[in-house]
């Protein structure tokens, strides 16, 4: 047995709990191939054109895997922090997919929502697990597994390390930059016309917000009047507040995808912000035709003012 896992959205979340979690259950996954062109264009074939561009991407990987795997998994995503919900295109996934994909093998589509009760996502590995084994054992196991994969690799992000890129945070450089946006918009290296990789050979220490610890996020829950409705979106948020007051940061850029509902609050929200305390604030919508020349442009005028800034403080 196969199981494909689309190499996009909450993929660069939690790709290694899904894949500990298969494999420790006796079942091989398949990752769609990274993004390219082909990729996108086929989600773009498949989707309504005013979706945001990672859903476009998304449904590219899934028609990527078609013909690979028996199974694809498309998890329905509803809330992890008790909190707040993934914004709403992530809830509508397996049935955007069913509807709008062509030959597609079986998806296994979960529901996955904290709100139900500690025992939730034990719960959902449960019923996956079901459909490949009846031990009942070897499924409590790879659900353990499948929790510390997950935490070695948010670990390795707080160690400065960023996985899917193989890169590692610069220390010591004369400029210190927080690169904010979801993660499927950061590392996703055909989306964000490798933005991350860019600001290394710039020379800039970049902090993203999966190197700052959900415990500093949570300390700055309190700074907007209300929780925003949508899980990432408070986590870039809080993860502003947090360099604005401790990471002594030079500027921010804020990595959007056009035609995204909750990113309109958001960016707003941290462009006030900034502007409120004078620090330098760049932002970059990404959408299937934004150019990389143009973007490199953008970045090397935003680090040079930065630098000048500095020497002239
Ligand atoms: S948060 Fe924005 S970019 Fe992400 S899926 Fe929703 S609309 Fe798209």
């Amino acid at each position: 047995m196969k199981v494909g896992i689309p190499r996009a959205l909450f993929y660069y979340s939690f790709y290694p709990m899904f894949k500990t979690f298969f494999e420790k259950l006796g079942v091989k996954t398949v990752v769609s191939s990274p993004t390219t062109k082909k990729v996108l264009d086929n989600g773009i074939k498949d989707t309504v054109t005013d979706a945001c561009v990672p859903v476009k991407l998304y449904h590219g990987h899934v028609a990527d895997l078609i013909g690979k795997v028996d199974f694809v998994f498309v998890p329905r995503l509803v809330c992890i922090d008790n909190e707040a919900t993934f914004c709403p295109k992530f809830l509508g996934l397996p049935d955007m997919v069913t509807y709008s994909i062509d030959n597609l093998p079986p998806l296994i589509t979960p529901r996955i929502d904290f709100r139900n009760g500690r025992l939730e996502l034990l719960k959902v590995c449960y019923s996956i697990g079901r459909m490949f084994t009846k031990n009942v054992v070897k499924i409590f196991k790879a659900y353990q597994e499948s929790i510390k994969s997950l935490k070695n690799y948010e670990q390795e992000f707080l160690e400065g390390k960023i996985p899917p890129l193989n890169i590692k945070k610069r220390l010591n450089s004369d400029i210190n930059l927080g690169a904010l946006g979801y993660p499927y918009m950061l590392y996703d290296q055909y989306l964000s016309l490798n933005l991350l990789k860019k600001l290394f050979d710039l020379g800039v220490s970049v902090t993203t917000p999966e190197m700052i610890s959900r415990e500093d996020k949570l300390k700055q829950a309190g700074k907007l009047k209300k929780t925003l409705f949508w899980h990432y979106s408070n986590g870039v948020i809080r993860t502003a507040f947090h360099m604005f007051e401790n990471c002594n940061i030079d500027g921010i850029i804020h990595v959007t995808a056009f035609g995204c509902g909750p990113d309109f609050i958001v960016d707003k929200l941290l462009e006030l912000e900034a502007k409120k305390r004078s620090v330098p604030f760049l932002t970059i919508t990404l959408d299937e035709q934004t150019g990389e020349e143009g973007l490199k442009t953008r970045l090397e005028a935003f680090v040079d003012m930065l630098r000048l800034r500095r020497r002239l403080a």
